[in-house]
C-alpha cells in the first residue's frame, strides 16, 4: 500500500493526542488512509471545489481529501481533543484546511467557503440524518452544495435510495430523490472502522439536481410525508387527517386513492398532494 502523505499513521496520531474513541460522540474511526483517499475520490473532482467536512475526528478522511487535491477544506469537529491532530494536517497543507471546533448543526458553511461546494462526512448516523434532511429541505433550490458524499449505516443508506413498495421507502427516500440523485457507491464492513460498530456501513453520493424533479413547497412536502409515514400502516385518509380536515378531497385531486398507504405512493404523487394542500 502506498503512503498518501508524510504525516504519521493514524494509530500514532490517536495515541499521541489521546483520542480514544468515545461512544457518546459516535466515534468509529477510519484508520486506513488508502480507504479514506478512495472515499475522497468518490466525491468527484475535488480540485475545483471547496469541501465541507463534518466530524473529521483524527483526520483520516481530511487527509484523504487533501491528498486527492481538494482546493480547500473546512472541517467542523465537536471534540476538542482532535484539534491538535487536525492542526498538524493544517500545517502540512498551508492555507488549505480550516478547522472549527463546534457542533456542525450551529455553523453556517457559506460564511467560510466559496462555491462550488462539496460535502463529505463520516458522521454518527443520527447527526448525519438530521443534517441530510436539513441540506435537502431549504426553501430555495439549488442549495449551497453541489454534492454530498456521506457515510451511513447500511440500513439508512438503503432508506435513502429506496423505491415505492419496499419497507425501506419513506421520508428519507422521498426527500433525497425529490431534489437529488442518490446512489450507494461503496459498502463497508464493520471491520473497516476502529472500534468496529455492530452494523455494516455504506457511502451514499447525492448529486443536487438543478431543479426539483416535481414542483412542491419543501416545508409542505416534508410535513406531509413525515405525517404519512409516521403511521405507515394506516390508510392515507386517516394518517393525514391532522394535515388537513379535507384530506380526502385533496388526495383525490392529487390522483391518490384515500385508501392507499404511504408506502405505495410515488414521489410525483406526494408532490401533487403538497401542491393541492397549498392551493387550499
Ligand atoms: N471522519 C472521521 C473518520 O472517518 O475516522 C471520524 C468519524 S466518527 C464516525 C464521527 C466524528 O464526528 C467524530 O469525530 C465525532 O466527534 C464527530 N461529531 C459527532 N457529532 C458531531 C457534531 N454534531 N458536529 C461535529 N462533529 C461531530
Amino acid at each position: 500500500m502506498s503512503q498518501i502523505d508524510d504525516l504519521p499513521p493514524l494509530r500514532t496520531v490517536i495515541e499521541t493526542h489521546g483520542i480514544a474513541a468515545k461512544k457518546s460522540l459516535g466515534q468509529n474511526f477510519l484508520l486506513d488512509l488508502n480507504l479514506t483517499a478512495k472515499i475522497a475520490r468518490l466525491a468527484g473532482d475535488l480540485s475545483a471545489a471547496d469541501i465541507l467536512e463534518i466530524g473529521p475526528g483524527p483526520g483520516g478522511l481530511t487527509r484523504g481529501l487533501l491528498a486527492e487535491g481538494a482546493r480547500r477544506v473546512l472541517a467542523i469537529e465537536k471534540d476538542s481533543r482532535c484539534m491538535a491532530a487536525l492542526a498538524e494536517i493544517s500545517d502540512r497543507y498551508p492555507g488549505r484546511l480550516e478547522v472549527i471546533n463546534a457542533d456542525a448543526l450551529d455553523v453556517d458553511p457559506l460564511a467560510h467557503l466559496t462555491p462550488p461546494i462539496k460535502v463529505a462526512a463520516n458522521l454518527p448516523y443520527n447527526v448525519g440524518t438530521e443534517l441530510l434532511v436539513r441540506w435537502l429541505t431549504p426553501p430555495d433550490w439549488p442549495p449551497f452544495w453541489d454534492s454530498l458524499t456521506l457515510m451511513f449505516q447500511r440500513e439508512v443508506a438503503q432508506r435513502i435510495v429506496a423505491q415505492p413498495g419496499s419497507k425501506a421507502y419513506g421520508r428519507l427516500a422521498l426527500l433525497s430523490q425529490w431534489r437529488a440523485d442518490p446512489q450507494i457507491v461503496l459498502d463497508l464492513p464493520p471491520e473497516a472502522f476502529t472500534p468496529a460498530p455492530k452494523v455494516s456501513s455504506a457511502v451514499v453520493h447525492l448529486k443536487a439536481l438543478p431543479a426539483p424533479r416535481f414542483p412542491a413547497n419543501a416545508e409542505t412536502l416534508n410535513r406531509t410525508v413525515a405525517a404519512a409515514f409516521n403511521q405507515r400502516r394506516k390508510m392515507l385518509r386517516s394518517a393525514l387527517k391532522a394535515v388537513s380536515p379535507d384530506i380526502e378531497t385533496h388526495l383525490k385531486a392529487a390522483g391518490i386513492k384515500p385508501t392507499e398507504r404511504a408506502e405505495q405512493v410515488s414521489l410525483e404523487a406526494f408532490c401533487a398532494l403538497a401542491r393541492q394542500l397549498d392551493a387550499g
